[in-house]
């Protein structure tokens, strides 16, 4: 009897369920008359982006270009190249190269925007506290700038998950203890272990993940045991920030960012941030492929919209003073 009823709650109340009717009550708020077709594009299928893997030999382009894809950062050759689909989908398998290596990564297009807004220079020392499953550490690694990258997450099956990626993508030479380390430490805490050191801090925090909590039941943060999870994301994201900056030496920046669209996740969480570094540029620079958010306060956000359906992706970059 009670299996039945926890199914038939589970039934009529599916985290999924939960996610939209929390969203419709935030976001319409927060989003005004936008709040609807966000919400159409946010329940329709995502445009993925393909990142071309410098270090591979093989060549993909025709394969993407054949598709209709575009490059939207070749700008900045040495950036990476990132090309995205004119369809919603797109499949170009990836390919292993006689080196072993594979040929591309499939992320949503807008995640690369916070790697190319931390800037990294030559001879950086970089930290990437949260970042399993590690998409974004390898936009970074696509620079061959970094000196010294530091990688981090509390998950140790997720940091096992971020080895095969780098090691599926990335070769030895640039693998080696002189220039990576790995770890899997409560990221909040990493003010006690390490302050000043790094000239780049990406802070990719856990967040309410709103397209995965629109499309799938399992594992969402939505479902009836993780309503205090839930609840404690905006003061676990502020922790994070803090140990972030902390790790950051004087001059260093910072970039925090989210794949929600929560103000409280987001603007909320920096508010206390000492410096606010401007984004505008790098938007202006995107503008013909993400539909940005008007008037945001604190930092810029990629809003899903039908004509180009990436993120959500928030973002704010900061710079420590002393
Ligand atoms: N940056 C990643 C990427 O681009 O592939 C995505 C990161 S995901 C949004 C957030 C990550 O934060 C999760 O992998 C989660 O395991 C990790 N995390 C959660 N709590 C953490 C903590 N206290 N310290 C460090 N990492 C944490």
């Amino acid at each position: 009897f009670w299996g039945c009823r926890i199914v038939y709650l589970m039934i009529k109340h599916p985290p999924t369920r939960l996610a939209l009717q929390h969203f419709d009550a935030t976001y319409s708020g927060q989003l005004g008359k936008i709040w609807p077709s966000v919400r159409v594009a946010l329940l329709s299928e995502r445009k993925y982006g393909a990142l071309l893997n410098h270090f591979s030999n093989h060549n993909v382009l025709e394969d993407l270009q054949s598709q209709g894809c575009s490059d939207f950062i070749s700008y900045r050759d040495e950036e990476g190249r990132c090309f995205c689909p004119q369809h919603p989908v797109f499949r170009v398998s990836t390919r292993r190269h006689l080196c072993g290596l594979l040929s591309h990564y499939l992320m949503d297009a807008a995640s690369v925007l916070p790697c190319l807004a931390l800037d990294v220079q030559e001879g950086h020392n970089v930290l990437d506290l949260c970042a399993a499953p590690g998409g974004k550490t390898l936009a970074l690694l696509q620079t061959q700038s970094i000196s010294f990258l530091c990688v981090n997450d509390a998950s140790v099956s997720r940091t096992m998950r971020l080895r095969k990626v780098l090691n599926s993508y990335v070769p030895k030479e640039f693998l080696t203890n002189e220039k990576l380390r790995i770890t899997s430490f409560d990221g909040t805490q990493w003010g006690d272990i390490e302050r000043n050191t790094f000239d780049r801090v990406l802070v990719d925090v856990p967040c309410t993940t709103d397209r995965h909590s629109l499309m799938e039941d399992d594992n969402n943060i939505f479902s009836k045991n993780r309503i205090g999870e839930r609840r404690r994301l905006p003061q676990l994201q502020a922790e994070l920030l803090l140990a972030g900056i902390q790790a950051a030496c004087p001059g260093g920046e910072i970039l925090y960012s989210t794949c929600t669209l929560s103000q409280s996740q987001n603007q909320s969480v920096v508010e206390q941030a000492v410096f606010v570094v401007s984004l505008r540029p790098l938007t202006q620079m995107f503008q013909n492929t993400f539909y940005f958010a008007p008037d945001l306060r604190l930092g810029e956000m990629v809003l899903p919209h039908l004509t180009s359906n990436f993120g959500p992706i928030y973002m704010c970059k900061l710079r420590r003073l002393t």
